[in-house]
């Protein structure tokens, strides 16, 4: 068998493209659109690009766009001022603070101090809460795991009843996502296992997966022996091997290996999404679609 394949950056220009479309509309009727602000501190070259095409992706939907770069010797008390500068103003959505911050800021304090009802990464405790609880509760949904089920909805998987196996229990993808897969409603309502390093026995788990998400960050970890004929695999893993010369632009570029061994496995799962190109063009798609929603929240839209 060869896998269909999942493919995040077609299905991130799907959204995208929804996206822009409800962002046209909700400006023509009510005259606002979505606000986002990001915060950078420090000058982190992984953190500046991702920051970059933060910036690329909400321009291209139309969204207001505020871009606070700070020193990264700013004082904590500074940066827990700014976030409730951007609490409070009317024309922001969404306040996402790049992470890892410098040394001498507390991260939990900062990210709490963020309004839950402008927390579009979905981390602040009472968003994990709305998560857990489910349903009508859920404001923002964190923006991996999200991408996760909306690439499971959209490759035509069936979730409900369906045995879901997750590796790994981060609180930014694996714990997520298992309580997303478990909830009542579309794209869940699954039985869902969590697997992880106290695990005895992760073949045995893995085999029994209609559907396996797999976020351990380990290269190739996931063997073809391990996937059910047929299975749906998420591999959320972006693991750096080594370096290449890129023949587009002639610069060393990062080779980045999944936590599946995908060429094997592509040949017993039912589909599989590819590294690069899988889950990982899904991250800020979602981001843009929480910060949307905020807008909507405030209007009375949902
Ligand atoms: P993490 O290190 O916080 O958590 C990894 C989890 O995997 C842990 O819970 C651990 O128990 C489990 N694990 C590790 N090795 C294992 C093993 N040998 N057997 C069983 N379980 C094992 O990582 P994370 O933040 O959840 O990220 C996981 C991977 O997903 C990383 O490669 C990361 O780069 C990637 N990631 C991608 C995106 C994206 O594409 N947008 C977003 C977040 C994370």
């Amino acid at each position: 068998m060869t896998a269909k394949l999942i493919k995040g950056t077609e299905i991130r220009e799907q959204i995208l493209d929804e996206i822009a479309a409800e962002v046209e509309e909700i400006k023509a009727k009510h005259g606002v659109v979505p606000g986002l602000v990001t915060i950078l501190v420090g000058e982190n070259p992984a953190s500046i690009s991702y920051v970059t095409l933060k910036i690329k992706t909400a321009h291209r939907l139309g969204f207001k766009e505020v871009q606070d770069n700070q020193s990264d010797d700013i004082p904590e008390a500074d940066l827990l001022a700014l976030i409730d500068k951007y609490n409070n103003d009317d024309s922001i959505n969404g306040i996402l603070v790049q992470l890892p911050l410098p040394k001498h800021i507390d991260d939990k304090k900062v990210l709490n101090a963020i309004d839950p009802d402008k927390d579009v990464d979905g981390f602040h405790p009472v968003n994990v809460g709305r998560l857990m609880i489910g349903g009508d509760e859920v404001k923002f949904p964190p923006c991996t795991p999200a991408g996760i089920q909306e690439m499971i909805i959209r490759s035509g998987t069936e979730t409900k009843g369906a045995e879901v196996v997750v590796v790994g229990r981060s609180n930014i993808v694996g714990k997520p996502i298992a309580n997303m897969m478990l909830q009542k409603g579309m794209g869940a309502n699954s039985t869902v296992t969590i697997v992880h390093t106290g695990t005895k026995d992760l073949k045995a788990h893995c085999l029994r997966a209609d559907i396996l998400i797999v976020a351990a960050g380990v290269p190739g970890l996931v063997k073809p022996e391990w996937i059910k004929s047929g299975a749906c695999v998420i591999d959320v893993g972006v693991n750096r091997v080594g370096e290449k010369v890129s023949e587009k632009t002639g610069k060393k570029i990062a080779i980045l290996k999944g936590d599946v061994d995908f060429d094997a496995a592509k040949e017993i799962a039912g589909a599989i999404t590819p590294v690069p190109g899988g889950v990982g063009p899904m991250t800020i798609t979602m981001l843009m679609k929480n910060t949307l929603k905020s807008l909507k929240f405030k209007l009375g839209l949902m």
